[in-house]
């Protein structure tokens, strides 16, 4: 086997075990997506909770506004009820009265509604807010476990990738450039020997003419049934 063969093969090593880091890393995102959806679905019904509760504020303020402004007119209508000069003036100002009393009620009604509404959010709320807690108490140790991990592997990563790039630096330039290309598609083993005269990785026989010079000068050439880099063996 030619010698840059042979550095590149330990290139090689490295890499396949850097996929397998890369992959151990990436394992983790769905388990950080699945706490942090866990987490978001009682976030979220806490946020629209308490936006519900600034809305039902706002129509109890308004509420309020009525039952106050129905309020003036009762004391308006008394005042008139009091001024009146003829029985006459008098049944007008009861009707006055009594419909504007009426008004209080209903308003008051309506007010009370609401407050009721929003004691209930307010419940609602402090419930959600304790879920919220027991959520993320119950999530802190698998979030550090899963952090320590994550830190873990990225330290393997860069400690691989050194030891990788130290390695490539005996590969000839072309040859590096042309293994990576085809390395970086596959994401696996994609430099094989020949096998007699086929490709080990498919069978696809070789013609001698690529194999002699394949022998001769030590070329990679790439396999065209599989897409693999093939060197001439032992
Ligand atoms: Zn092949």
């Amino acid at each position: 086997m030619h010698p840059d063969v042979q550095r590149l093969l330990a290139v090689q090593v490295d890499d396949i075990e850097l996929y397998a880091l890369e992959d151990k890393l990436a394992s983790l995102s769905p388990r950080i997506a699945a706490l942090e959806k866990e987490r978001g679905k009682v976030a979220g019904q806490l946020d629209r909770a308490r936006t519900s509760i600034l809305s039902e504020e706002s129509r109890h303020r308004e509420a309020q506004l009525r039952v106050d402004a129905n309020k003036a007119l009762v004391t308006r209508a008394q005042r008139q009820y009091e001024s009146v000069t003829s029985p006459k003036e008098a049944n007008a100002a009861i009707v006055q009265l009594e419909q504007s009393k009426r008004m209080v009620d209903e308003s008051e009604r309506d007010s009370q509604q609401i407050q009721g509404r929003i004691n209930e959010l307010r419940h609602h709320v402090a419930e959600l807010e304790s879920a919220l807690t027991e959520v993320e108490n119950r999530q802190a140790t698998t979030r550090s476990e899963l952090d320590t991990e994550r830190k873990s592997i990225e330290g393997e990563i860069a400690k691989a990738q050194a030891k990788r790039e130290e390695k490539a630096k005996a590969v000839p330039r072309p040859m590096l450039t042309k293994y990576d290309r085809v390395r970086l598609r596959k994401r696996t083993e994609s430099v094989f020997p020949l096998r007699g005269a086929s490709c080990s990785a498919c069978d696809t026989a070789i013609p001698t003419q690529r194999r002699a010079s394949m022998a001769a000068t030590g070329a990679l050439e790439m396999c065209e049934g599989c897409g693999v880099l093939l060197y001439a063996g032992e």
